[in-house]
């Protein structure tokens, strides 16, 4: 049984646990307890990527996007505070 969660990633139960994976290449990237987030590459790019309206969150915010270990399929693209 496995039912999608966003554009590339599914969440399948296996040995009684629920389990976060890649729908491209299948690579298992986590459990759904666990934060599948900080298991994946990250790249952090200056807000101005998504777009010259983005001008106003520089300093504040960047974007960041998250690949699949596996295939490097990208998984979430999304603004963050910066830290
Ligand atoms: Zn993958």
């Amino acid at each position: 049984m496995s039912h999608p969660l966003g554009d590339s990633l599914e969440v399948y139960s296996d040995q009684g646990a629920n389990w976060v994976r890649c729908t491209r290449c299948s690579h298992v990237i986590a459990r759904l307890e666990e934060h599948w987030r900080k298991r994946c590459e990250r790249r952090t790019f200056p807000p101005t990527k998504a777009g010259p309206l983005m001008t106003i969150l520089v300093g504040h915010y960047v974007l960041q996007k998250l690949y699949c270990p596996g295939c490097g399929a990208l998984l979430e693209s999304d603004m963050v505070e910066q830290s």
